[in-house]
């Protein structure tokens, strides 16, 4: 690329240099109003973008960059592209129509020929502009005859001493508010930059990350393009150019300086907790005898897939280390967590310590309790639920020893005690905060824990989520289990879809039909259980139809689940309340309305309702919006069952919060930082803290 002609540096930029700016007491804590032009009106401003001091401008990072380093001849321009051009403003004027739209119309004359700017309905702009004015206008040319363009950018200028800011350069277009003109906005960034921007400190300065290779991607013509890697810069050096880069790749770079600190922070967190345990935690020997084991096993009626074998000799190791057991359990719905927990728990009761299991709904914690029970109760191992509405511990407040107990999150509350807690095992993790788990985990004494989760997590995603805890994949299905045929349809091919399911439902099979929402709204015509429940019993007569939803009384959903678990009822219209954990063999076939409303991995989820029994099973998914991009998202499902595939899909089409339900996720927001794009980043940053703590160079205290 050939160097940019006219860049000029802000001279106060020169970080060996002295800072140009007058006050030493100054610091990046400052309020914006130390600097010149931030009057009250301004100042609230700036609030309104969440800037209230220095350091908030400086990382008030662009969103695009306008390249005003050549300006275009209007005479010259073509048809569709998009471009800045500079000119005069020759007339203006507001047309007004009946109808009550209006036009705002401006002519640019730069001496080569004229430019007409359209913006519709805007009519006060004619206030902000006058004949004569000097006008930098940006925007794709619309047509050529006359040469137009609608809703331009447009920006005066003002004095020509501020030209090597505002033009012959890459310019930073920032995400603004009313009143606060770009213009306005890149003078205070400049400003700021140049009095400001040496004050910023490496935040590890004993971690080399200023010397990390990486490549800077810009976007050319909608395409990111990846260059050849570079050092990355300094951060103040990275402050600079994030705002102000004589190329955009410069300013890539940068944001990846920037991001590389975000996720060093959080793996500092991660990584020095998990240190901290291993030096302080005399971890509870849980590891068994066999004494149970040795009934429970030959009496299961399977044998125990390959998976299901390795996994639980590492947790069997894990319970007998000096270390308390953080081990990550992932694996398909079906694949046998709740088993393998089972089996750890059993080791757990035999070593005479206790167990808490929770899970993320009442629903999964009843049927978990049922699970345990199941194996459980015949070694004589007491097995209690204990829920919002169901107190297990109630009248003593203090469980017995050697006992299994299963809840919700009324498990962390301070009124649930347990006896030689040896074992925390949570299902669907990604439901409950970090905060929460360690909650739970602070009823004892380091017990051990075990996260389950069926949701497969991709690898950026869980070395910032899981980071600190042990991962084991069970990727096995158990025998005999069918693959579940997926298949994409819109709404016109309902009849026949309803055809098909009660085909299914007169071979005695049952099946889940589910709506993305509980009632309809009035913006758009997404389907809602309680608008189409009674249509779909009408269309399935004589078969039962059940509705299942989050807004019904707690004993109404368990006496549904009961009823349909038991073959009472034959479909079950629902909403998500079905995508965990449910566990009803016989049900084979899953309709999914307005599909493209899910993300893919909760799409999989859901459809791991069905497919647990040895029937073959369907799922269909109805797209109603006729959208390509969503239908060929959703096609990744009709193609693969690879839960690891779909999750990778997801994240790079929705990002994380969709994933994992952007509240309770515990993905923290990062600023520059971005889980799609930056999996390199969070991995050197894991290996930069790993390798800082292993040397001592950095301390395990924060
Ligand atoms: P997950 O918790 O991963 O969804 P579960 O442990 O609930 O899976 O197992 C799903 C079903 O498969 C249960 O009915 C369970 O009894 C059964 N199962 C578990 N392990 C095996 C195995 N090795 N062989 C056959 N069936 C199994
Ligand atoms: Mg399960």
């Amino acid at each position: 690329m050939a160097a940019p002609v006219g860049v000029v540096q802000n001279p106060a930029m020169d970080l060996n240099g002295t800072p140009a700016f007058p006050d030493s007491s100054a610091s990046l804590e400052s309020p914006v109003s130390v600097l010149k032009g931030v009057g009250v009106e301004r100042l609230q401003m700036l609030e309104r973008l969440g800037i209230r001091s220095v350091r908030d401008l400086l990382f008030h990072a662009p969103r695009r960059f306008e390249d005003r380093r050549r300006v275009a001849r209007i005479r010259e321009l073509e048809l569709g592209e998009t471009v800045t051009v500079r000119g005069r403003v020759l007339t203006l004027g507001v047309t007004r129509y009946r109808s009550g739209k209006s036009v705002f119309q401006l002519v640019v004359d730069d001496g080569t020929s004229r430019l007409h700017c359209r913006w519709w309905n805007l009519p006060f702009l004619e206030r902000m502009y006058s004949v004569g004015d000097d006008l930098l206008v940006c925007g794709r040319v619309k047509a050529l005859k006359p040469r137009t363009m609608d809703h331009p950018e447009t920006e005066k200028i003002v004095s020509g001493e501020e030209e090597t800011l505002h033009v012959n350069r890459w310019v930073p277009v920032y995400p603004s508010t009313e009143g606060l003109t770009q213009r306005i906005l890149r003078a205070l960034t400049w400003q700021a930059v140049g009095a400001f921007a040496h004050l910023v400190v490496e935040p590890h300065p004993e971690l080399p990350l200023s010397k990390m290779q990486v490549r800077p991607a810009v976007e050319l013509g909608g395409d990111q393009l990846t260059l050849e890697s570079r050092s990355l810069p300094e951060r103040s050096r990275a402050i600079q150019r994030l705002h102000f880069p004589e190329e955009p790749w410069q300013a890539d770079l940068a944001r990846q300086r920037l991001a590389l600190d975000e996720f060093v922070d959080l793996q500092l967190v991660i990584q020095r907790r998990r240190r901290r345990l291993e030096a302080n935690a005399k971890a509870l020997p849980c590891s068994g005898d066999n004494r149970w084991m040795r009934q429970f096993l030959p009496r299961v009626g399977f044998p125990l897939t390959g998976a299901q074998q390795r996994v639980l000799s590492e947790i069997r190791s894990d319970l007998g280390g000096s270390v308390p057991m953080r081990r990550l359990l992932q694996g398909d719905v079906g694949s046998g967590k709740t088993f393998v927990a089972v089996a750890a728990s059993i080791m757990v009761l035999e070593s005479g310590f206790s167990v808490a299991v929770m899970a993320p709904t009442e629903i999964l914690a009843e049927q978990l309790h049922a699970n345990f029970r199941r194996w459980l109760a015949p070694l004589g191992i007491e097995v209690s639920l204990h829920t919002g509405s169901r107190k297990s511990t109630q009248e003593t407040g203090v469980a017995k020893r050697q006992r299994v107990v299963v809840g919700t999150h009324a498990l962390i509350e301070d009124g649930f005690q347990i006896q030689d807690l040896g074992l925390v095992v949570i299902d669907e993790q990604h439901r409950f905060g970090v905060v929460q788990r360690e909650r739970l985990l602070r009823k004892g004494s380091y017990p051990h824990l075990l996260v389950m989760t069926a949701t497969p997590i991709p690898r950026t995603l869980g070395l910032t989520l899981y980071g600190d805890l042990d991962v084991s994949l069970l990727d096995e299905l158990p025998g005999g289990r069918r693959r579940i045929k997926t298949y994409l349809r819109t709404r016109e091919a309902l009849p026949k879809v309803w055809a098909f399911v009660r085909r299914e439902l007169e071979q005695s099979r049952q099946g889940y039909v589910v709506y993305p929402r509980i009632e309809a709204g009035e913006a758009d015509d997404v389907r809602a259980v309680t608008g189409e429940f009674e249509r779909i019993q009408e269309e399935m007569r004589p078969f039962r139809v059940g509705l299942l939803h989050g807004q019904l009384p707690a004993e109404h959903k368990e006496t549904v689940m009961n009823e349909f678990r038991a073959g009472v009822l034959d479909l079950l219209v629902a909403t998500t309340v079905v995508e965990v954990g449910v566990d009803v063999p016989n049900a084979t076939v899953m309709v999914i309305e307005d599909a493209e409303q899910f993300g893919l991995a909760q799409l999989h989820q859901l459809r791991g309702r069905i497919g647990r029994g040895a029937y073959a099973s369907h799922c269909i998914l109805i797209s109603s919006r006729g959208n390509p991009e969503a239908d060929s998202r959703l096609r990744v499902l009709e193609r693969t069952s690879d839960g690891f595939e779909i999750a990778e899909a997801d994240l790079v089409l929705r990002g994380p919060g969709d994933l994992v339900g952007r509240q309770q996720s515990g993905v923290p927001d990062f600023r520059f930082g971005n889980l799609r794009r930056d999996r390199a980043l969070v991995e050197m940053a894991r290996d930069l803290v790993r390798n800082g703590l292993d040397s001592g160079l950095v301390s395990t205290s924060p």
